[in-house]
């Protein structure tokens, strides 16, 4: 469906609470090395990548980053953020530290969150409206369990995490992604086929061009996410709508995250 609209890239690495430090200036050191596409030397990268570090290592990749020519295509962002602007919410961080933090995204809705901490639909939505008051684009991760799959509940569970998020998602709302990332491929080495994917994504786009219009869903970039590797990258990313990567274990080491990256441009 998706070849009207040319969409950038965009690979995504989800450190989840993985990395201390000196991992992470060690990360930005190789992403900004002369043979990276997002180094000192950077001319026009032909793909975006976004850093989501755990929150006390926002600092470290900030300071990382700050010398790479790269500009927009290399951003970094908050794991999650919560509802409120501010207040007595211990353990939280607002949209507004984020971007403080030079964030300019922001994850919401990841299956991990989901699970963990029993985050519904619409604390996800209200996520969303958070994110965007501070100027954050935000990444809405979704997908079914492998339960559902098995039930024939696929398109059924994505249509209500998309949906949920659309009705408060402004019209002019720029910079929103979505993450397709069924729950039975993350971090299980299990990945979804490039098929598997491809009919996801389409489905995911024609309903936003139900729901809103075709040209907002020709722009929408849709992410696949669950156990993306160098070795299954290039055929992943050739499904059409297929628009890069939210990647979370293959992401912890800079070469291969960059590997992912290669298989994208
Ligand atoms: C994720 O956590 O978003 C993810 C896709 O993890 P992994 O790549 O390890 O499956």
């Amino acid at each position: 469906m998706s070849a009207a609209a040319p969409r950038r890239p965009l690979v995504a690495a989800n450190w989840k609470m993985n990395h201390l430090r000196a991992d992470a200036e060690a990360f930005c050191r190789r992403l900004l090395a002369a043979d990276s596409p997002y180094g000192r030397e950077a001319v026009a990268p032909a793909v975006d990548a976004v850093l989501f570090p755990s929150f006390p290592l926002l600092p470290a990749v900030a300071a990382g980053l700050a010398s790479s020519a790269a500009g927009s295509a290399l951003t970094w962002g908050g794991q999650d953020l919560h509802p409120a602007a501010a207040g007595a919410h211990t353990g939280d961080v607002s949209g507004a530290q984020l971007a403080d933090a030079g964030c300019t995204w922001a994850l919401v809705g990841h299956s991990e969150r989901r699970h963990d901490h029993g985050e519904a639909d619409e604390l996800v939505a209200a996520k969303i409206t958070a994110a965007l008051a501070s100027g954050l684009q935000p990444v809405l991760c979704l997908g079914e369990s492998g339960d559902e799959r098995r039930a024939g509940l696929t398109r059924e569970v994505l249509d209500r995490q998309l949906d949920a998020a659309l009705a408060v998602l402004p019209r002019d709302a720029a910079g929103f992604a979505v993450a397709y990332e069924p729950v039975w491929a993350i971090g299980t080495g299990e990945t979804a086929t490039p098929d598997v994917c491809q009919q996801a994504h389409v489905h995911l786009r024609r309903r936003v061009a139900a729901q809103r219009d075709e040209e907002t869903a020709a722009r929408l970039r849709i992410l696949y996410g669950g156990s993306v590797k160098p070795g299954n990258a290039g055929e992943l990313f050739a499904a059409a709508d297929v628009d890069g990567f939210l990647v979370g274990g293959a992401s912890l080491d800079a070469d291969s995250f960059l590997a992912i990256i290669r298989a994208c441009a």
